[in-house]
């Protein structure tokens, strides 16, 4: 029993490896910060130091950002800000700060986040210390010594740095997204309008087809309760074309709000748009005009418009619980009307 015990405890226990592990590849990464300072302490230890000065840390974290910059990669989760050390190293490159002041500014900028914070995973503090923090510097302790006991430190320098690579591709692909997200917004704000306008003069029209029924729950809407949705929503696409219009009662089109319908729905108002064609209605020619002259464009146009709108929206909206398109008589209505059947 007391054999079995000491196992559990022995399988239980985490070595000073394993908490090193979990500081540099757990944890939400907001900069690449704490991977530069694990890159500090490794060539601490390959050198043999017990103590470092906050100088000789400014210097030793300076030239680790300065050779990482080099590629270009973002160090920062957010879209448009970047960090100190960033804006140090281009500060020397552009020579406007020579070495010495430059890890000066790293000295008084780059730590007061970072120092205090290494020894977290998901913000909770690990059990083990691998420097104690004075008023001159770091002192390195034996668990950091007991990481890289058992060989060399190489393999903890490959995982540092693909941990770190994958935290710049990230940090990468989110600005892609926001700048395409960008150019998008601005490729509808150069046609469109900067302000909303009323379009309740579309009521009638779109409900001469809808006939009373809620586009987003298939129920009847009371005469007082019609509301005139965007479906790509107005934020993006900025007008009020027809095809995009459709009728809600106001607790649905409060409920989608902001957010881009669900697919079956996008199917189902490509299936609208359709029937106001097949029917000769007056605004046919309006809907040819901004979507296509055959069946497949008009689609393919309302598809780009939509595939677009998921690069801006955030979040799509499944619809009213408990729809259901087969028992939505709106829908039926004019899945007839196009099929003749
Ligand atoms: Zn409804």
């Amino acid at each position: 029993m007391k054999v079995v015990l000491t196992m559990a405890r022995y399988l239980l226990e985490l070595s000073a490896a394993d908490y090193w592990r979990a500081i540099i590849l757990y944890g939400l990464n907001t900069a690449t910060y704490k991977l530069a300072l694990g890159q500090c302490l490794v060539n601490f230890t390959t050198q043999g130091k017990t103590r470092v000065s906050m100088s000789e840390l400014a210097e030793e974290f300076f030239d680790i950002y300065k050779d990482r910059l080099e590629n270009g990669k973002p160090q920062l989760d957010h879209v448009s800000r970047r960090t100190v050390m960033e804006t140090i190293v281009e500060l020397y490159n552009l020579g406007k700060l020579t070495r010495n002041q430059a890890i000066e500014e790293v000295e008084k900028r780059a730590f007061d986040d970072v120092i205090p914070r290494f020894h977290t995973v998901y913000r909770t503090p690990v059990e083990v210390q691998f420097y104690e923090h004075t008023s001159t510097g770091l002192i390195l302790t034996d668990s950091l010594y007991a990481v890289f006991e058992h060989g060399d430190s190489q393999e903890f320098r490959d995982e540092l740095d693909s941990r770190w690579s994958l935290l710049e591709a990230a940090f990468e692909m989110k600005r892609e997204r926001s700048t395409l997200a960008n150019d998008i917004m601005r490729f509808y704000l150069r046609k469109g309008n900067l302000a909303r306008s009323d379009v309740t003069h579309t009521i009638p029209v779109l409900n001469g087809y809808q006939e009373g029924v809620c586009f987003y729950c298939g129920e009847k809407m009371p005469p007082g309760s019609i509301h005139v949705d965007h479906f790509i929503p107005w934020k993006v696409v900025r007008h009020d074309e027809i095809w995009n219009l459709v009728l809600a009662h106001g607790f649905c089109n409060e409920q989608k709000s902001d957010a881009l319908p669900a697919r079956q729905y996008l199917e189902k108002l490509i299936m609208r748009n359709e029937y106001f064609i097949a029917s000769n209605h007056p605004i046919k020619n309006k809907l040819i005009a901004a979507l296509g002259d055959t069946r497949i464009e008009r689609r393919r146009c309302i598809l780009e418009h939509y595939e677009r709108a998921r690069h801006v929206v955030k979040h799509t909206w499944d619809g009213i619980r408990g729809y259901n398109p087969g028992t939505d008589k709106f829908y039926k209505t004019f899945i007839r009307r196009i099929y003749r059947c």
